[in-house]
């Protein structure tokens, strides 16, 4: 079926008697939601916008000027409410450019590789850190090493992501806690640094950067960084042919006290039942060493285009619609854990939230929790495949809509294509240029399209 618009416009009227009344309103509804947001949307231009302003990490200057902006757009667009809501967030900063190389026997080995520190890590100290290097390729290899093989240490988690998994969040999901847990693992065996390959499923020289953690208080903290991926092919090309060699790292990163910061929220009342929120999200935050165009500046102007298209088609919801901004998913999750407390406090009703943060690529469909998934497949499955939505799977909402689930907050995430979105993940590759304007539009108008039947229908 190609599209059910088309089926009600070519079919009979006495064919066409036979669809109910709802559907058809629907789907004219869904049409008009996805013509409103190609033709004049312009969630692509506040995405270039906002990619122009430099970094934006939690704490930083390019945070605060994310926020303003952000917070202009909405106030230009004629909502019934836009407030910045006050949150607390860490601030690590990054430093002096990080530096890496090796020192072999060999002067051939004596190769620069390109190198970034993970979130939250610690300084190396300005001298650097010089050490032999002991690769392993997963937990269970360095469980089984003994202390003194480890001891001194630079421990190499060479693990690339596993290609063989259809979509790269499988793979992604399986290799992250090298990056997250990896540096603490190696401290607990006694090394003095940690490197790893960038969770990418590229082969190129860019370093993926993202949140590590330690875990363990008693264990010392050591330096915790990436290597791209072909850097990480040098490495452990070089370790084959000189097992002893040395690899010096510098990197003077480090975490300054909290400092305030806000989720940007805008909202259109509902009609008939203004006390249903509907939260359509995205994290305006981003790693420094990009621009954070897929990760997650689509997603935020994806959210306010949501909005847009409403006021522009002259949809007035039924339930309030909310689009949030939310502050520091990257690093801490503390606007998405803030939204949910003040939400709580105010004894707020939050039936349904959707969050787009897998990149602003082709909307392949949605992530949705268990219970409404059997409703929207059973309602309105073949509805949302005609505009090519078809994969309604369970799970796999947002980090920052997950603290409203304790509330009995229904909860979905956009689920675009998504085999280029670790090419630029974390990395000084994921810029405005990756993002193409249709893609992105489809992805508004994706969300916009489910918002738009919960807003109408609600979740009983
Ligand atoms: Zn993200």
């Amino acid at each position: 079926m190609r599209s059910l618009l088309l089926t009600v416009i070519l079919l009979p009227l006495s064919t066409q008697a036979q669809i109910p009344t709802s559907v058809r309103a629907d789907s004219l509804a869904i049409r008009s939601i996805h013509t409103t947001t190609l033709v004049q949307g312009d969630c692509y231009d506040w995405l270039r916008d906002l990619c122009a302003l430099g970094p934006r990490l939690s704490g930083s200057v390019g945070s605060e000027k994310a926020v303003a902006y952000t917070k202009s757009i909405m106030d230009t667009l004629g909502l019934d409410r836009v407030w910045l809501q006050p949150v607390m967030v860490p601030h690590w900063v990054r430093g002096d450019q990080e530096q890496a190389h090796i020192i072999g026997r060999r002067p051939l080995l004596n190769e620069s590789l390109t190198l970034c520190a993970l979130g939250g890590s610690v300084s190396t100290g300005d001298d650097g850190i010089s050490a032999q290097v002991v690769e392993v390729h997963s937990y269970d290899e360095l469980r089984k090493m003994k202390p003194k093989d480890v001891e001194g240490k630079i421990v190499f988690f060479n693990v690339p992501m596993n290609q063989a998994h259809l979509r790269t969040f499988h793979a992604y999901g399986e290799t992250a806690r090298y990056r997250v847990f990896g540096a603490d693992s190696a401290s607990k065996k006694g090394a003095v640094a940690m490197v790893l390959r960038s969770l990418s499923t590229s082969l190129d020289d860019y370093p993926h950067t993202g949140v590590m953690v330690y875990r363990d208080t008693t264990v010392p903290h050591i330096p915790g960084a990436a290597l791209s991926t072909v850097a990480a092919e040098r490495l452990s090309a070089a370790l084959r042919e000189d097992p002893k060699l040395k690899l010096h790292i510098r990197m003077t990163c480090e975490t300054l006290p909290d400092v305030v910061s806000y989720n940007v929220i805008g909202e259109i009342r509902g009609t008939e039942k203004p006390d249903e929120i509907i939260v359509v999200g995205g994290h305006l935050d981003a790693w420094d060493n990009g621009a954070g165009a897929h990760d997650d500046g689509a997603g935020c102007m994806q959210s306010i285009q949501v909005l847009q298209t409403f006021l522009d088609m002259g949809y007035a919801p039924k339930r309030t619609v909310r689009a949030v901004m939310y502050m520091n998913e990257e690093n801490g999750a503390r606007g998405g854990r803030e939204y949910a407390r003040v939400a709580d406090s105010l004894d707020e009703n939050h039936i349904f939230a959707i969050e787009s943060d897998a990149g602003g690529f082709t909307p392949r469909g949605f992530g949705i929790d268990s219970v409404l998934l059997v409703r929207i497949n059973a309602n309105w499955g073949s509805l949302l495949g005609s505009f090519g939505l078809h994969e309604l799977t369970e799970g796999g909402h947002g980090v920052d809509i997950g603290p409203l689930k304790e509330h009995g907050c229904l909860l979905a995430g956009l689920n675009p294509d998504s085999q280029r979105y670790f090419d630029y993940h974390h990395a000084p590759s994921d810029t405005f240029d990756k993002v193409n304007h249709r893609e992105l539009k489809l992805g508004a108008a994706a969300m916009a399209s489910l918002v738009y039947l919960v807003a109408e229908y609600g979740v009983k």
